[in-house]
This record gives structure tokens, sequence and C-alpha cells, in this order.
């Protein structure tokens, strides 16, 4: 069995403390070989003084001499943007995975693509906004995209290939901290309470998105590109105990489902083993503990993330683009203090509502898209 020399960009957020207990985990499957992070220089340093990676990368060049000062040996060091693209195309790589917050991993992803590396994608953003592009690429050159979020890695898991067969995929959504909240409550939700997810430890960005429910937005729209299924087959039932990570309906009416603990170290690991599967020292499921798995439909009308997503899904072309980041400026500007929660989805709509869609976009007219999208929504709040 062959050991996995992976890259890891987002190293210093929540995935990437994951990623580096796995590799920690299965030392003889997983070589970390590269690490990046956009400005937490001491942390970047103390991960790589660990693992010992023949190259990292900081993508502010103002924080590199601290990161220099803290580094207790000599790798390779890459700077900037350009930087995050070189450690994207490092040689003697097999895996690049990816879990950089937001849209700044897409260019390292493609880079990583076209020099012939299989992607771990944990930023779905990525997929998202440019799900036809990457997985064309993708296709292109051969090499795999696996996905590292947990619920599309649970998928990966139950379709084991067959992904013509399928009748449904159903995501499985925690509901976030107000899935019991009464609608006329949310407008005074605040950024404390909405930080709060009952029972995944994630980044900031995400936490939010899955208390507006954009989150499992977006996943319905990655769950589309990774597994080539249309919309209309890709469903959301909220499950608040975080077990079952999502299920496949077969053409028979057969259901599979994978279970687990809400430990992302699982869905990691799986991601770079695949197809073999490991042992490892993460804790079983103890069904005398287990009371209860619970499953309900979601509020689509009191959680308007959901539709919109489906709707951006369905239309395709630039307004999943649109989408992502119009909700990126927006969830930015609520743990600013300057949007209500509800907020967030009403500038969403507005700025999709405002946008003409091009089908079957290149990459310059997504990034257009986007950048048109953060100005619109900017603009928008602004006057709120
Ligand atoms: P965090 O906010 O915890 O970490 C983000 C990471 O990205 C940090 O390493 C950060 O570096 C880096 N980063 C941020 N901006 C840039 C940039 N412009 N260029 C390069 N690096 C950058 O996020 P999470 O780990 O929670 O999430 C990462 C991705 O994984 C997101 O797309 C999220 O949706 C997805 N995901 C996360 C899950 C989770 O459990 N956390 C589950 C499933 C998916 P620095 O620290 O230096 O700022």
């Amino acid at each position: 069995m062959k050991r996995k020399r992976v890259v890891v960009l987002g190293a210093t957020g929540s995935i990437g403390d994951s990623t580096l207990k796995v590799a920690h985990d299965i030392p003889e499957r997983m070589e970390i070989v590269g690490l990046a992070a956009n400005s937490n220089a001491e942390k970047l340093a103390a991960a790589a003084n660990i693992t010992r990676p023949k190259a990292i990368c900081l993508v502010d060049e103002r924080k590199i001499d601290l990161l220099r000062t803290r580094l207790k040996y000599e790798p390779k060091i890459f700077a900037g943007q350009n930087g995050l693209r070189e450690i994207a195309r490092l040689e003697d790589v097999d895996m690049v995975l990816i879990a950089i917050v937001g849209t700044a991993g897409l260019h390292p992803a493609l880079d990583a693509i076209e020099s012939g590396k299989d992607l771990a994608v944990a930023s779905k953003e990525i997929l998202v906004m440019a799900g036809e592009v990457v997985t064309a690429a993708a296709r292109k050159r051969g090499v795999k995209i696996l996905p590292v979020d947990s619920e599309h890695n649970a998928i990966f898991q139950c379709l084991d290939g067959r992904a013509s067969e399928v009748r449904r995929i159903i995501l499985t959504a925690s509901g976030g901290p107000f899935r019991e909240t009464p609608a006329n409550r949310l407008g005074d939700v605040t950024v404390e309470e909405a930080l709060k997810h009952p029972t995944w430890n994630m980044g900031p960005k995400i936490t939010i998105d899955s208390a507006t429910l954009f989150n499992k937005g977006l996943e319905m729209i990655e769950a589309h590109w990774l597994f080539g299924v249309e919309m209309k087959r890709v469903e959301v039932v909220i499950h608040p105990q975080s077990i079952v990570h999502s299920m496949v309906e077969f053409a028979d009416g057969s259901m599979l489902a994978q279970m687990s603990y809400s430990n992302m170290c699982f869905p990691i690991q799986y991601a770079v083993t695949w197809p073999d599967r490991v042992p490892n020292t993460l804790p079983p499921l103890d069904f005398s503990t287990l009371s209860k798995l619970e499953f309900f439909p979601p509020r689509y009308e009191d959680f308007p993330a959901l539709n919109l997503a489906r709707r951006a899904g369905e239309t395709g072309g630039t307004l999943p683009a649109v989408m992502n980041a119009a909700n990126e400026v927006a969830v930015a500007a609520f743990l600013n203090g300057r949007l209500r929660f509800p907020q967030i989805w009403l500038t969403v709509a507005q700025v999709m509502d405002r946008h003409r869609t091009v089908a079957h976009p290149d990459l310059d007219a997504i990034l257009a898209a986007d950048q048109w999208a953060r100005a619109e929504a900017t603009a928008a709040i602004g006057k709120k």
C-alpha cells in the first residue's frame, strides 16, 4: 500500500488541524510534504516544525520574516498568491488537499489538477462557483476529485462508483443552532449564538453558513458536480444528531447511509486512503449511548437559503458563483455586526435577482461574476 504525499492548503484552519491529526494517526499511509496558510505565521511554523514538510507557503508576505524566525528547520518557502499556486504544483506530490475558506483555493485547485495531482476538496466554494470547469479539467487530466466534506464523503462511500443507479441523494443537515428558533426571533439572534454549532466545531464562515443553511445549499450544488447527479435528485433532511452523514437511494429503492461520530478526521482519512480502509485511533460508534437518530424536513420558508441554492444550481452558469460570493460578503458583514441574521439571505436573494446569468461560463466569466456579486452585495449592505 502506497504512502500518499499530500500538500495541505489551509493548514492552519479547522480542517487543517484535523488533516494533521490524520497524518499523525496513519503515518504509514500519509506524508505531509507541503503546508500553506494565509497569514497565521506562528501556527504554520508550529505545524511545520512538527510535520517537517519539504515546502511551506504563507500568502501574507509581510509575515515571512516572522515565519522564518519560528522555523526550526529549512523548508523551501513560498510566499504570496503566486506562492500558493506554486506549492499546489510542487513535484513528487500525489494529492493536494484544499481547505482554504472561500474562493481563494480555485486557482491553486486548477494548478494542482493541471500538474497531475489528485484533489481532496474541503472548500466547497470551488465546486459551487466553478464545478463545470474544475470537473472538466480533472476529467481531461485524468485525476481524481475526492470529497472531504463529510456529507459528500459519505455519499462517495455509499455510491462506490455506481452514480448511474441513483434515484436520490439525501444530504443530512444538523439544522444548526436555530433549528427550533421561531421565525419571528431570527431577526434578533446574535453572532455569538450563530457561532455555537450544536454538533460540529468548524471555522466561523462555515459555522454561520450552517446556521442559515447556506452551507447545505452550497453542498447541494457541490453534490451535483461531484457525482454528476441532477439537482432535482439532491434532497436535504434535517438530522440533529449528525451521526448519519448522508444517504443514497438507489434505483431499486434500497438506501445506503454512512455513519460515524461528527469528526472530520473520518472523511479526511478516507479521502487520503481511498480505495483502502485502514485502522486508526478514532472512536467507533457506541450504540449503547446513541439513544435516537431523528429526521425532519427542513423549514424551507424560514430558511430560504435552500431554495435559493436550488434555484442557483438548477439555473447553473454564473448564478452559483454569484450566490456564493454574495453570501461570503453578507456573512462577513453579519460577523462584523453590520447585518442582522435574516439580512444574509435577503442580500443574497437581492444580488441573485439582479444577475444576468451567463451559461457555461469559462473561468474569466466566473471570476467576473464573482467580482460583480461582491460589489453588488457590498453596495446593498451599505444602503441597509
Ligand atoms: P478556517 O477558517 O478554520 O481555516 C481557513 C484556512 O484557510 C486557514 O488555514 C487560513 O489561513 C486559510 N486561508 C484563508 N484565506 C486564505 C487565502 N486567501 N489564501 C490562502 N489561505 C487562506 O476554515 P475551515 O477549516 O473551517 O474550512 C475550510 C474549508 O473547508 C471551507 O471551504 C469550509 O467550507 C470547508 N469545510 C470545513 C469543514 C469543517 O469542519 N471545518 C467541514 C467541511 C467543509 P490563516 O489561518 O493563515 O488565515
